[in-house]
């Protein structure tokens, strides 16, 4: 009701501002006639269009004045404008005015009503306004159906979706292309991506838009392989690039390490120009340095020509990703040189660099300044940064009374960080408080008990041990198991600890005999207490000799050529005993191998690694 009364007010004034409209339109002697001679439709028309593209409501709302003046209103095809205008301009209860007072609507104004909920983020109403519809008796059309099915993506309205699957099916429109690509559309973005797949299969006819929701679904789903696998197909069909498949594409290169197919999909971009925006641009960063060549990664970044925010914050987090904190910073100078303001993500990157290299001056400095300087307030990104600096520095007391002082309450990734800096610490105490939370927060987590029951073993607290793996036992938790990924010649090859699967395990676990057997002239010695299986103790040295990025690393011998680094990517943390392993085997084979775990990248040269042992 209030709506309608500010509705009706402003229409009134706009009235006696009519006379204005000229001006404010900047029209010609011969345009203002529209006032005088309502023949002029097409003119009022064109005014209303460009009132919609250049979201002028005042104007718009000026015209509307005109058409009640003149009784235009009548007129369908007039009001299906000013309900485009309306909605355009952000004004979505006054489109919804103008719809309802359409003495005859035709299907036009149903679609654009539908299409006005859609774009304003209103998808409830869409999707009732076409129930409205249906119980009226209005024969929708393609146009109807992939305007709702639109809104059913934005609400992950899965029952609705199903039922228009089935309208669709009924009423021959599912072979529609704008259809088809709606539904599969809804589908993936419901994580029902197998439904996505059959949608898209049966679709006679599809557009670089179809194929592109089919590449961004399989994306959204964590099913990178697959995206990759339609990207071939892309380019098999010939159909035609945009910058939207390419980004997806480039999303899975950088989520499975993928370096391969991501500089093909580099290619791409060069050939079709798209490589000059600064979005796909700031994609392309990101999968470089997520791919483990922070170089390359810097190539594309200098040479952008438009340096914005997303992309420096791309090129930022790289650095801080690959442990160089001393460029993160410079960039995070060179940033505010050139004009722009760091924002909440900047400040991410800036903090965990810090993190990744134990900097607690400087951390501390940045978040102080982030308040102070940018007028940021520090969300728990920020604060899990914090704790995980001073717990890493062994700022423990301090690390425990900034999480009991935060606003927020704390994550699993902040208790798991404190509990990792009191396992270096020793510090027993604080420990069985963070797995206390721990264990409330993420239950089926094992990895938690037996970082605790580690800290116990450490401590020589031998009870506790026997305690704490007791507990794990009957809380009958589930372990992720471990898995690492190596890209061989565009293939990616998968290893899990202990399998054999593989077409060559018999050479791969030969060598990976020989390599030990080479470490322990070194003095390596495998280091079981970093094993989280609950297995007896030479069991348990089996399985750790046989972690997966163990294996990969063998393969990645095998196959690659001696001048080549090695890139693996691993599911988990790498453990102690991988970290050990792999300095040596950078020593001992004059390889660079780069690994990238969950949190961060390994970047082991010549028996060092990039993290300073901070992991
Ligand atoms: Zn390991
Ligand atoms: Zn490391």
């Amino acid at each position: 009701m209030k709506t309608i009364c500010k509705f009706t007010k402003s229409i009134q004034s706009l009235h006696k501002n009519a006379r204005n409209l000229s001006h404010c339109l900047m029209l010609t002697p011969q345009d203002t006639r529209v006032r005088t001679n309502p023949t002029h439709i097409p003119t009022l028309h064109q005014i209303l269009q460009k009132c919609a593209k250049e979201k002028l409501p005042t104007e718009g709302m000026a015209c509307h004045s005109c058409i009640i003046q003149y009784g235009l209103f009548t007129n369908t095809l007039t009001s299906n404008m000013l309900i485009n205008m309306y909605s355009k301009c952000g004004f979505i209860n006054y489109a919804r005015k103008v719809f309802d007072e359409i003495p005859e609507r035709s299907l036009v104004s149903w679609n654009t009503m539908i299409g006005s909920y859609t774009q304003n983020g209103n998808e409830k109403e869409a999707l009732d306004l076409f129930v409205q519809m249906q119980k009226e008796g209005i024969e929708f059309s393609e146009f109807t159906l992939s305007g709702v099915l639109c809104a059913c993506a934005a609400e992950f309205a899965v029952l609705e979706c199903r039922q228009l699957h089935a309208f669709a099916f009924k009423t021959s429109m599912l072979a529609n292309m704008f259809v088809g690509t709606a539904l599969l559309d809804v589908y993936a973005k419901c994580n029902l991506v197998e439904d996505a797949i059959r949608v898209f299969e049966y679709m006679p006819e599809k557009s670089a838009v179809t194929w592109s929701s089919m590449v961004a679904g399989y994306v959204k789903n964590e099913l990178y392989e697959e995206a990759l696998m339609m990207f071939k197909k892309v380019q098999v069909t010939g159909v035609e690039f945009n910058q939207f498949i390419v980004s997806s594409v480039l999303a899975a290169c950088a989520a499975i390490a993928a370096k391969i197919e991501g500089i093909q999909a580099h290619a791409v971009l060069f050939k079709t120009g798209f490589d000059v925006n600064f979005f796909v641009c700031s994609s392309l960063v990101d999968m470089y340095s997520k791919c483990g060549s922070i170089n390359e990664a810097y190539l594309v970044f200098s040479c952008a020509q438009d340096k914005n925010i997303v992309l420096l914050n791309a090129m930022i987090s790289g650095f801080s990703r690959h442990g160089r904190p001393m460029e993160a910073r410079i960039l995070f100078e060179k940033m505010q040189q050139i004009g722009l303001q760091p924002n909440e993500v900047t400040y991410v990157s800036v903090l965990s660099a810090c993190g990744h290299m134990g900097l607690v001056k400087e951390g501390k400095k940045y978040f102080d300044m982030m308040v102070k300087e940018h007028n940021l307030s520090p969300n728990v990104f920020h604060y899990s940064c914090m704790v995980d600096i001073l717990g890493r520095t062994g700022f423990i007391d301090e690390a425990r009374s900034l999480i009991d002082k935060m606003p927020f309450v704390a994550t699993a990734s902040i208790w798991g960080s404190l509990l990792s800096s009191c396992r270096v610490y020793k510090n027993v105490e604080l420990a069985e408080i963070a797995a206390k939370h721990l264990f409330e927060i993420e239950p089926e987590n094992a990895g938690n008990h037996v970082l605790l029951s580690n800290i116990y073993a450490a401590n020589r607290q031998w009870n506790e041990v026997i305690q704490a793996r007791k507990h794990l036992k009957e809380t009958q938790v589930k372990k992720e198991r471990g898995k690492s990924w190596i890209e061989i010649k565009d293939k990616v090859h998968t290893f899990m600890v202990g399998e054999r699967n593989h077409d060559r395990h018999d050479e791969i676990y030969s060598r990976l005999d020989d390599m030990f057997e080479e470490m322990e002239k070194f003095g390596y010695r495998c280091e079981t207490q970093h094993d989280l299986h609950n297995v007896e103790e030479n069991q348990k040295e089996q399985l750790l000799r046989h972690h997966s990025e163990k294996l990969a690393l063998v393969f990645g011998l095998m196959c690659l050529p001696s001048s080549a680094s090695i890139r693996i990517m691993k599911n988990l943390r790498i453990c102690g005993d991988c970290h050990v392993f792999m300095k040596l085997a950078s020593k001992i084979t004059g390889r660079e191998i780069v690994v990238r775990d969950t949190n961060r990248f390994h970047h082991f040269r010549n028996g060092f690694c990039s993290c300073n042992e901070f992991w």
